[in-house]
């Protein structure tokens, strides 16, 4: 195989096994990189050398030395996740410089797998947002678009892997942030099960929803990367002790005659004509491979956005109190006539983060004020665990529930950033499954009208990733849309 058509962990893992070294595998990329990512910018830093260095070191390995499963394989990490001696900002003025002494837990587990981080991506500040336009380096580019958004928050890595910067990335969700990504540009995004991976070391947004998971241009590949990260650690109290199945084998046997449930008067309103049309198409291609479809009501689905933005800004408000200045990278200058404490955090705070940030700050300080705590926070959690009952009683009918991943393929950028409120809204499908912890999977299922991607999403029971696996592998193999490379891939775009 020649190297510039290198696209999948299968393509690299063929590559090495015809000779290619790591080494070889990696400056691909890099040389990529180098000459595309200046129109999509989902890198924020490039770990160039040290990634070719640590590429050798895999080459260097003697004939006897043991199988890894992604030897060599080239990952972009999200810049809200930690790694030892690469800058970590979460995108963010307040921790610009921030470089942390250790790697998160995922970090260290694709490593021992035999992985090279490449390079850090653009995101969200904090990971809040959609876009990756509330990003202190400013917006990445989908690569169907380069005008229109990628997705956010976790864009850069999305961007990097459909562009084909990159074989595989990780990013993060709280409410939609790797399936909404993954559906803009056209690839696979997961969002593991709440406690499937461990969260040390993740830049923490709103802890009871946050959960890192992968990004792939094919299921298969999705797994192999989920393979490598899931896990109980002991370093993260709500990692779950469930075991890990063979997700790379699920892959492998793609499921015949699943019961697959879609909520089809949740997709009444609110869903473009083109993601509608579709995602109908997708449906009946699951019903042509042998999936039994059936209605499911989600009566409680309607109060996913409402009930996140309650609980994800309220969390976030408290983890956000520790940059302060005190501990972490930026601290705003002060004149020494006035450099009081108070002054210190506030002109810190005041300059370090920005305006989607702070507007969560003072929603979560709101909706945990003393008087307020019942009608906002209070509520909310009742309304998650009703949204989690819905769910359970669809899951004694069916495999996985089954929707579009967003109302709308990509935007153009700009065009909602002066609207939160629209902006929200976009997360109405993606936010339920981390109020209810259940996995979820965004897999490519066409392209609208003006050619741009539209993701399918299937959420399944609690650690039930490996029936996502098995008929998103039964979907792909019907509809291999992942093969159609954006134009930004260098491949011929869209008629
Ligand atoms: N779009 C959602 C938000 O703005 C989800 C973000 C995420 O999953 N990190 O909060």
């Amino acid at each position: 195989m020649e190297l510039s058509s290198l696209g999948t962990i299968a393509d690299v893992r063929a590559a090495l096994r015809n000779g290619a070294g790591a080494v070889d595998v990696c400056a691909e990329f890099l040389d990529r990189i180098a000459a595309r990512d200046g129109a999509i910018r989902a890198f924020t830093h490039l770990a160039a050398d040290r990634a070719l260095e640590r590429a050798a070191a895999l080459d260097g390995r003697g004939p006897d030395a043991p199988a890894l499963p992604l030897l060599g394989v080239p990952v972009a990490i999200k810049d809200n996740i930690c790694t030892r001696g690469l800058p970590t900002t979460a995108s963010s003025r307040i921790l610009a410089g921030y470089v942390p002494p250790y790697d998160a837990t995922v970090i260290e587990r694709l490593t021992a797998a035999g992985a090279v981080v490449i390079g850090k991506t653009n995101c969200d500040e904090f990971a809040m947002g959609s876009t990756t336009e509330h990003s202190v380096r400013g917006p990445s580019r989908n690569p169907w678009n380069p005008a229109c958004v990628p997705g956010g928050s976790s864009g850069g890595s999305a961007a990097a892997v459909a562009a084909r910067l990159a074989p595989a990335a990780l990013g993060s969700d709280t409410g939609g942030s790797i399936r909404q990504p993954a559906a803009f540009c056209g690839i696979v995004g997961m969002k593991p099960t709440y406690g499937r991976v461990s969260r040390y070391g993740l830049l923490a947004f709103a802890s009871s929803l946050d959960q890192i998971g992968p990004f792939g241009l094919t299921v298969a590949d999705a797994a192999a990367l989920l393979q490598a990260i899931a896990g109980p650690d002991p370093r993260d109290a709500t990692s779950a002790g469930a075991a890990v199945p063979a997700f790379e084998e699920a892959a492998a046997e793609p499921a015949r005659n699943p019961t697959i449930g879609v909520p089809w008067s949740i997709l009444e309103n609110g869903v473009d004509a083109g993601v509608g049309a579709v995602f109908t198409a997708a449906v009946e291609t699951l019903r042509g491979l042998g999936a039994t479809i059936v209605d499911v009501p989600l009566p409680h689905a309607e109060y996913a956005v409402p009930t996140y933005y309650i609980v994800a800004p309220a969390e976030a408000s408290s983890n956000l109190a520790r940059y302060d200045g005190v501990r972490y990278a930026y601290r705003a200058p002060l004149d020494e006539r006035d450099a009081t404490l108070d002054r210190m955090y506030d002109r810190t705070r005041r300059h370090g983060f920005g305006d989607e940030v702070k507007r969560r700050i003072m929603l979560g300080t709101y909706a945990l004020s003393a008087g307020y705590y019942d009608a906002y926070y209070l509520k909310a959690q009742q309304v998650r665990t009703l949204i989690r009952d819905d769910y359970d009683a669809a899951f004694r009918r069916v495999d996985a529930v089954a929707m579009p991943t967003t109302p709308t393929t990509a935007f153009r950028i700009g065009e909602r950033s002066d609207d939160p409120l629209q902006l929200y809204m976009g997360d109405v499908f993606t936010a339920g499954a981390n109020l209810t912890g259940l996995p979820a999977i965004s897999l490519p299922c066409g392209r609208d009208g003006a050619g741009l991607p539209v993701g399918l999403q299937l959420i399944g029971p609690a650690f039930g990733e490996e029936t996502l696996i098995r008929v998103g592998a039964a979907y792909e193999e019907q509809a291999p849309w992942w093969r159609e490379a954006p134009p930004a891939a260098g491949a011929r775009g869209p008629e």
